[in-house]
């Protein structure tokens, strides 16, 4: 049987890209439908952002607060689980809710373009056509896999990571960036013994390497080993493990471990039975959409937003193109600007950065300054038994202008957004320096890391 409705915006895919993109377009007052093949609130509610943060606070607090033993890593992992399933449920009911309370239909089935007006959602036993005027299309991404290494058994996906019934008393991770990085210490502080492969010089080459030192030092008090230049070729898995086959520096190397997992990047849901072709859209060899500042795809009124599209696969990039492509639908004079969008690693210590890093700024010859600050005094650091890390704010070195900034430390995912806002604002780091921040907080070394830096463009006058 195949039913007919109409829409005027259809909105595909209900992760923090589609439903806040489904969310802003009821608000502007469009017939607004959001069709989910999976769960609502897609990957970062369900399997990514939330549950990992729940995992990863769970695992600081164990290792914090008790004297290790397998039996209390168990009962602890089993508990964490628990807490982590709770509140994937609870951030879900709200997604549905919001959803919701904006007027926003929500359909569960897979959409396939027919047109570029009119989607099939396949549903049990029946067909549904939906015609519409916009489409915004936000189907994100999923976990890369490895040819040599399928996903299945031994060897896990973030997915699958997230999910384990016990604590696992080995584990490689072949992929040392930031999920790798995350879910890697995770396991560690819950008594895990974890090896990560990376194929690069270091973890984290997103982040200049003083900053992550620090979190190296980490990772080796708990135990990760880091095998850089490595790359994973083969491996045989059996009842009890995996035995991997990797090769560094034309060396061969062997190592077993109870599981596998692979965090290696991840790839847009762009083909598949999604039928883009249909529709005359052709993602690039990366299976990425290309579109212009307002989220608009080649195919006018097709816009595509998040992991789809090129910039860093994050929550916070996917709902702020959502809001730019429903303003847009609506008519509104809205625009997207890239400059400001933070990127986190929810490691111990955190890392974060905003705008620009010295490195970009020496490769654009931009006159730049760093001004710096440790949380080594700060007193709330001490306080928090948290005093390691620094920060380091650049601004260019004639009208202070801030350029960037990046934390590791205490709360660094929290403190960045005040330096997100002054590069918003157009602040320059006198502004910042001037700002009077309540004692004792973390929110301080910003203030002294801007003094040092209104300082070094006072000498060079
Ligand atoms: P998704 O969240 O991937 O949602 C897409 C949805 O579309 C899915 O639910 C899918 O089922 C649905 N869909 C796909 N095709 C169809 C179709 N044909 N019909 C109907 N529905 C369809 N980001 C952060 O900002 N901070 C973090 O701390 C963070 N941690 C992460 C940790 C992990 C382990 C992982 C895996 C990711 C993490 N991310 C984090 C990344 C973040 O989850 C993604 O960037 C974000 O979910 C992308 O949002 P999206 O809306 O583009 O797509």
């Amino acid at each position: 049987m195949t039913n007919h409705m109409g829409t005027e915006t259809l909105v595909i895919g209900s992760g923090p890209g589609g439903y806040a993109a489904a969310v802003r377009s009821a608000q502007l007052g469009k017939k607004t439908i959001v069709v989910e093949r999976g769960q609502i609130g897609g990957v970062c509610t369900n399997v990514g952002c939330i549950p990992s943060k729940a995992l990863i606070a769970e695992a600081h607090r164990f290792h914090s607060h008790k004297t290790w033993s397998r039996s209390g890593s168990i009962d602890a992992f089993l508990e964490a689980q628990a807490f982590k399933e709770s509140i994937v449920t609870k951030q879900s009911g709200g997604v549905k809710y919001l959803l919701q309370t904006a007027g926003a239909t929500i359909l569960e089935g897979e959409a396939s373009f027919i047109d570029r007006h009119t989607v099939r959602i396949e549903q049990p036993g029946t067909e549904l056509l939906v015609s519409f005027k916009h489409a915004i299309l936000a189907t994100g991404s999923r976990p890369i896999e490895l040819q040599a290494l399928p996903f299945g058994n031994r060897i896990l996906s973030s997915t699958e990571a997230l999910s384990l019934a016990s604590i696992p008393e080995s584990l490689i991770v072949i992929g040392g960036g930031y999920i790798g990085v995350e879910l890697g210490q995770m396991y560690a502080k819950f008594g895990s013994k974890v090896t990560i492969l990376e194929g690069g010089q270091r973890v984290l080459p997103g982040f200049e390497a003083d900053l992550v030192a620090p979190v190296i030092k980490h990772m080796s008090a708990d135990g990760i080993t880091i095998v850089t230049e490595a790359t994973a070729v083969s491996a045989k898995q059996d009842l009890d493990g995996i035995t991997l086959n990797y090769i560094k520096n034309d060396v061969p190397y062997s190592i077993r471990a109870e599981y596998a997992l692979i965090t290696v990047g991840r790839r847009p849901n762009t083909d598949g039975g999604l039928g883009l072709e249909r529709i005359g859209l052709h993602p690039t060899s990366k299976g990425l959409i290309d579109t212009d500042k307002q989220c608009r795809t080649e195919v006018s009124n097709i816009f595509a937003i998040g992991d789809i599209t090129s910039g860093p696969a994050l929550a916070h990039k996917a709902s702020f193109e959502a809001n730019v492509a429903a303003e847009a639908i609506a008519g509104l004079p809205t625009i997207i600007d890239y400059k400001a969008i933070p990127l986190v690693v929810f490691s111990g210590p955190e890392l974060s950065s905003v705008g620009m890093s010295e490195t970009e700024c020496k490769a654009k010859a931009m006159p730049a300054i760093v001004g710096r600050s440790s949380f080594a005094i700060n007193g709330r650091a001490l306080a928090l038994k948290s005093a390691e890390g620094f920060i380091k704010i650049i601004a260019h070195s004639e009208s202070g202008i801030i350029l960037g900034a990046q934390i590791v430390g205490a709360e660094a995912s929290t403190l960045i957004s005040e330096l997100g806002l002054a590069i918003e604002m157009g602040a320059t780091v006198e502004d910042l320096a001037l700002t009077i921040h309540p004692h004792p907080t973390l929110g301080e070394v910003i203030m002294e890391a801007a003094q040092n830096a209104v300082r070094k463009i006072m000498k060079t006058k």
